[in-house]
């Protein structure tokens, strides 16, 4: 009797265990399944496939992507087997040409969805295991279109030019690409059967690529269509290159003074710390904060050069660094605006109608104390090496409203202003706004014209 009980409580422990052990591994056949994600919004176009496997703790060995109808799946497009490596989550992609059996079917038969079937096989602690299932996919082969284009006819080195073009009501997004590593992205305006679009861009102080400009759109699904257009490049100016021979101990005080630093003398790899590193940081930091597009005019289109000031420097002129008597020089930077002089802590005005939209106090690195102006449409005015600055975020400025004082903050040797202007987050020369019947030429009529063109009416709101 005793035994029996003894035997039976052994029993009873074991089939515990195996209970536990079983809800365990029911536990982790249900919580640990891979997932497969759609990150094309459950479309298919030219642009192609593209899913995302999650193991959620399971060991996948194969994925296998098929294509077919509700009732079976018909052409396989991706099969991966012999996955051994552990990975959290992978991401396929499977493109799509004319020349594709699965293509040539759907445009035959005008399909307008399908089925996207998927088979992953995989391991979890316990079991192995087979997931099949299929999702109901819609089908765009068709890519927006751009039409109607009028582009400028030239532009100047280191100028601006505009382009105008309609697309049509699928677009998603549209831009110029001049070959700069930036877009030029559309002032929109939403018609009944098409949208009107005109793009302000720059090539940057090199010619256009290729001696033309890109114009693209994309829609939603991912299909995208390229047309370019003829962009002649004028030389007007010959820019001058310096050679500077880097003079360490000049540098000391300007190295202390913007690092907030104590050093008693300074080494090569300060001055590129200060010139090259600390130059690209700043540099981003402003086309940052000159890259959105206000959709609206702020300025009369009359820029002004500071008042009885003398360029010194000019824009885009090249800088060649040598250290002692190397040949070759260390680095170059390009001058992203115009060095202009008058007397010490002189007084700035806006160049024109305007809305602060940065200030920097404390000193923008290289660029000292800093205001930049926002003008509309993606035009941006830049001041700095300032000594004083007097307004705030948000103030609108008018051409007569002293903005701040010139100084030599920042890596300025000598009392000066450095004066910029950028479109879209691009230096340009800003001798081209400084001309006013140039500047209404390039971009105040061809606005204004814009914008009273007679299918124009609602400026659309959302973008980039
Ligand atoms: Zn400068």
């Amino acid at each position: 009797m005793f035994k029996k009980k003894k035997k039976f409580k052994v029993t009873l422990f074991f089939l515990i265990l195996v209970l536990i052990y079983g809800l365990y591994a029911l536990y982790v056949a249900f919580a640990h399944n891979p997932g497969f994600e759609l990150l094309s919004k459950n479309t298919i176009s030219y642009s192609g496939l593209k899913a995302r496997i999650i193991s959620d703790n399971t060991k996948i060995s194969m994925i296998k992507v098929s294509l077919g109808t509700k009732e079976k799946s018909i052409y396989p497009i991706y099969q991966e087997n012999n996955l051994d490596s552990d990975f959290e989550e992978k991401i396929i992609s499977i493109p799509f040409t004319e020349e594709d059996k699965v293509v040539k079917f759907i445009k035959k038969n005008n399909l307008k969805s399908l089925y996207l079937y998927y088979q992953i096989e995989y391991e979890n602690k316990f079991f192995n295991s087979n997931l099949n299932k299929k999702i109901k996919i819609s089908i765009d082969f068709q890519p927006p279109s751009i039409k109607s284009v009028r582009t400028d006819s030239y532009v100047y080195l280191g100028g601006i030019g505009y382009v105008i073009y309609k697309t049509s009501k699928d677009t998603f997004l549209s831009y110029v690409d001049t070959g700069l590593n930036t877009n030029f992205y559309p002032i929109t305006i939403e018609g009944d059967s098409v949208d009107s679009n005109l793009v302000f861009f720059t090539c940057g102080n090199s010619p256009c690529k290729n001696g033309k400009i890109k114009i693209v759109a994309e829609d939603l699904s991912g299909n995208s269509v390229s047309i370019l257009r003829r962009m002649k490049t004028l030389k007007n100016k010959n820019w001058k290159t310096s050679n500077i021979v880097i003079d360490l101990s000049f540098l000391l005080n300007k190295y202390n003074e913007i690092f907030d630093s104590n050093l008693t003398t300074v080494s090569i790899d300060n001055f590129l710390e200060l010139n090259m590193i600390l130059r690209e940081k700043n540099n981003i930091e402003i086309s940052s904060n000159t890259s959105a597009i206000s959709r609206n005019l702020i300025t009369s289109g009359n820029f002004y050069q500071m008042r009885n000031s003398k360029v010194f420097s000019d824009f885009s002129e090249k800088r060649d660094y040598y250290f002692k008597d190397e040949d070759k020089p260390l680095m170059t930077t390009y001058h992203w605006g115009y060095d202009l002089s008058s007397i010490k802590n002189a007084k700035i005005y806006s160049s024109s109608e305007g809305l602060v939209s940065y200030v920097n106090n404390d000193g923008l690195g290289i660029y000292g104390k800093t205001i930049i102006i926002n003008h509309g449409l993606g035009f941006y005015s830049l001041y700095s090496h300032l000594s004083e600055i007097l307004v705030s975020v948000g103030d609108k400025v008018k051409t007569d409203t002293i903005i701040g004082r010139t100084g030599e903050s920042g890596l300025a040797f000598g009392d000066h202003l450095h004066f910029g202007t950028y479109l879209q987050g691009v230096p340009f020369n800003s001798s081209e706004v400084w001309d006013k019947k140039y500047f209404f030429q390039k971009v105040l009529n061809i606005y204004n014209d814009f914008i009273k063109g007679p299918s124009n009416r609602r400026i659309k709101k959302s973008g980039i």
